[in-house]
């Protein structure tokens, strides 16, 4: 199989064009940002998508990182009540 397919499968006219596309991903609640991922664009209709061998090493690349532990929340220590201590005393 080739790389990439000559001709854009949506218009059939326009030509695969590689070029580098702002890819966003959430990884982990986390919003991955990747300016310039690689990608194929139709010069005519500008369909394009993301490079499957470039999105297959990142995957890669992300499942081999080592994962964050998820801690359960620490739990707030409860507010301090405000200090009662300098309030003036009415009287003895
Ligand atoms: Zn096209």
């Amino acid at each position: 199989m080739s790389a990439h397919p000559k001709f854009c499968p949506r218009c059939s006219i326009g030509h695969i064009r590689r070029k580098r596309l702002p890819y966003v991903m959430v990884v982990e609640d986390q919003l991955v940002n990747i300016p310039r991922f690689p990608a194929l664009v139709c010069d005519v209709c500008h369909a394009y998508m993301f490079d499957p061998v470039a999105l297959s090493r990142l995957e890669a690349s992300l499942s081999a990182r080592p994962r964050p532990v998820k801690t359960p929340r620490a739990r707030r220590a409860a507010p301090l009540a405000p200090a009662a201590t300098d309030k003036p005393l009415e009287s003895f």
